[in-house]
């Protein structure tokens, strides 16, 4: 069964009306793939806001209460999403990400997957449902909850597809793609259609802020193809975006996740 994972970020979740738009989307993309897992982010500036939050109460938190905390924000995005696909009539069940079996190592604040155990989204999967799950968290083997550092939901977005063995993992950003240079800064400069993990991953350490390091550094250890394109393109022309990976390279049989 063709497996797809979708990843939004903040800004394609930045207000009320954005969960109708992506969840068009998601619709769209439901007569490709039979089973779809779609991972979101906090709502717009939700996180820096909860951080400012803690801080206002403890300058130097507790981590654990921290991470308490900053993972409310996905939790806020997954069930609103969910009920923008039940308005239109495509049931859809969020999760967060203890429940959707992403496992980390005890490290509050900055964690890193251990192993992904998805039993409980599979039967949700097959019966044709979308899954939702909550970016950015996981839980430990001693039931704590835990977040995986700034930007980590497209981290979590990888390891599922790793776990879901799926066809691709594509991050809907407010860019069409990666660029040469900063195409918010340079509006110009030109789309790179493709790039091996390595090129992406040089992009990201010169300071682009389109994807987490941890999350292209895990896909390239499974060889999983990563499709970074535009939430704000019209659905129906076909959006290049950037590929990065390589579509003729074997995956890896058995999940290799951060540790
Ligand atoms: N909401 C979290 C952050 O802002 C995680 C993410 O966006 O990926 O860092
Ligand atoms: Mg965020």
């Amino acid at each position: 069964m063709k497996t797809l994972i979708m990843k939004f970020g903040g800004a394609a979740v930045a207000t009320p009306q954005h969960f109708s738009r992506i969840a068009d989307i998601i619709l769209h993309r439901k007569k490709h793939y039979q089973r779809i897992v779609v991972v979101v982010s906090a709502m717009g500036e939700t996180t820096n806001q909860l951080i400012a939050l803690a801080n206002e109460v403890n300058a130097s938190p507790p981590r654990r209460e921290y991470d308490m905390l900053v993972s409310v924000g996905e939790r806020i995005s997954i069930s609103l999403l969910a009920m923008a696909l039940a308005a239109k009539n495509q049931h859809a069940v969020s999760f967060t990400g203890s429940q959707s079996g992403i496992i980390t190592c005890q490290n509050h604040s900055n964690a890193r997957i251990i192993e992904v155990k998805p039993h409980r989204l599979i039967p949700i999967l097959d019966s044709g449902s979308v899954v939702i799950v909550a970016g950015f968290q996981g839980v430990s083997r001693q039931g704590e909850i835990t977040t995986l550092g700034r930007g980590g939901s497209d981290t979590s977005a990888v390891a599922l597809g790793i776990a879901l063995k799926a066809e691709k993992v594509e991050f809907f950003k407010d860019v069409l793609g990666i660029c040469m240079d900063d195409p918010k800064i340079v509006p110009e400069s030109p789309l790179l259609p493709h790039l091996s993990y390595d090129e992406a991953l040089k992009i990201i350490r010169q300071g682009a802020k389109v994807l987490q390091a941890r999350s292209v550094e895990l896909a390239s250890k499974n060889k999983i193809l990563l499709h970074v394109l535009s939430f704000q393109n019209d659905l129906q022309t076909t959006q290049s975006g950037t590929l990065i990976g390589n579509i003729d390279v074997a995956r890896e049989e058995i999940p290799i996740y951060e540790e």
